[in-house]
Parts: structure tokens; C-alpha cells; sequence
């Protein structure tokens, strides 16, 4: 059962690309969040910690995980198993501790739908255009042409999912992007009144399926 001093989960997804893992980063360090570490079968980037961006392992690993039911939530993404195991995010809700995750849409709906009884506040972050999109994915560590292609396909089916979301926040410049999300949390656990607008983020996401 939760309690007022119970932590909140905030959950942050996005299309690949729309710049949602540099938030999180923002968002945790600026406000001591806890970042969900997640375990993951996909191999790491020449930047990314073990531990520390992700768990790194293995099928066998991960399935093994599986089986013990350790998950709170598992998906695959891109052909790599990701996930988050259930006991660390627990134990730090339970000491007062908010959690931020960045998982994709099949984790937040696995996340909302167990109703845990902790506060959840999710939010789907989009670019400000497909070609600012385009862009950043070509400008990333996957120079591969093919695989921008095959992200911006994706990009077409995962946009459908922000109805799942609280909230949606463009992000087109990252200190406003930050300032938004951030006044929302505020707002959320504060049950403060907040000024998002539903209607222009339907009319940026017409926008964005055209
Ligand atoms: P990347 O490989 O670029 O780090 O992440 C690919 C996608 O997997 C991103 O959308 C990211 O949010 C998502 N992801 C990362 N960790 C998890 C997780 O634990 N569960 C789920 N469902 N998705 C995750």
C-alpha cells in the first residue's frame, strides 16, 4: 500500500531518437531521482558503463531473470531484450525515493497496467519534425543508413502509442523540453493546476503521421 512519503514513478518514453535518454539524465540529476538501471541483451555502446546505463548480460541471463520473475517489466525492443527488475525500483519508492524510467511503450503499459499503487506519471516525448529526426538518428553512433531507415519506420507505429501517455512534450529545444516536463512532475505531485495543452499536441502529432 502506498503512503504519502512513498517515492513516484515517472516514466519517460519516447520514439528512438527524440532525445529522451540526455532527459532523464537532466531530470535525475537536478532533482536526485533515481534512475531505473535496466538489464538489457543488447551489446554496449562505446560511451555506455555496465552498471551504470544498463546492465549488459546475456540470452541466457535475461531469460533466466524471466523465469525467476524478477521482472516488473520486460519487452523487446529492436530485436534486444530490455528490462527492469522489480526489487531496487520497490525498495527505493518505499524509502521516499522518486524513480524515473526510460523504457518504451510495451514497459509503461506493463508498468500501468500491474497498479502497484504507487503514483505514476508517464510522459511520451516527441521531436519537433520528422526531419529533425532523421537528422539526429543519422548524426548518432548508427551511421548505417539502413538502420535510420528501419527507426524512422518504427517511429511511424510507436507515435500511435501517446494516447497511452499523461503527457507529451516536443522536444525541440532541450532546456524548454527539461523546464516542461519538470514543471509537470511538479505540478502532478504538488496537484497543482498545469497549463499542458492537449489540443496543440494533437495537431503536432497530426503533424507527425502525415
Ligand atoms: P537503446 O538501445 O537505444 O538504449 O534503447 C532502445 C529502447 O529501449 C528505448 O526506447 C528505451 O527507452 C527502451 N528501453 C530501455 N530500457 C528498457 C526497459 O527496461 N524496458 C523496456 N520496456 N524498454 C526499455
Amino acid at each position: 500500500m502506498s503512503s504519502r512519503e512513498d517515492g513516484v514513478m515517472i516514466v519517460l518514453s519516447s520514439p528512438s531518437g527524440a532525445g529522451k535518454t540526455t532527459l532523464t539524465k537532466l531530470l535525475s540529476k537536478n532533482n536526485n531521482y533515481s534512475i531505473s538501471v535496466s538489464h538489457t541483451t543488447r551489446k554496449p555502446r562505446n560511451s555506455e558503463i555496465d552498471s551504470k546505463d544498463y546492465y549488459f548480460v546475456n540470452q541466457e541471463k535475461f531469460k533466466d531473470l524471466i523465469k525467476k520473475n524478477e521482472f516488473l517489466e520486460y519487452a523487446k525492443v529492436f530485436n534486444n531484450l530490455y528490462g527492469t527488475t522489480k526489487s531496487p525500483v520497490i525498495d527505493n519508492l518505499k524509502n521516499g525515493q522518486n524513480v524515473i524510467f526510460d523504457i518504451d511503450w510495451q514497459g509503461a503499459k506493463q508498468i500501468k497496467e500491474k497498479g502497484l499503487g504507487y503514483k505514476l506519471i508517464t510522459f511520451f516525448i516527441l521531436p519537433p519534425s520528422k526531419d529533425v529526426l532523421f537528422k539526429r538518428l543519422s548524426n548518432r553512433d548508427m551511421k548505417d543508413k539502413l538502420i535510420v531507415e528501419e527507426r524512422m519506420m518504427q517511429f511511424n507505429k510507436d507515435i500511435l502509442h501517446w494516447v497511452d501517455y499523461d503527457y507529451v512534450v516536443i522536444n525541440d529545444n532541450l532546456e524548454s523540453c527539461y523546464n516542461e516536463v519538470n514543471n509537470l512532475i511538479k505540478s502532478e505531485i504538488g496537484q497543482l493546476n498545469n497549463s499542458y495543452d492537449v489540443e496543440f499536441i494533437k495537431k503536432h502529432i497530426a503533424s507527425l503521421v502525415n
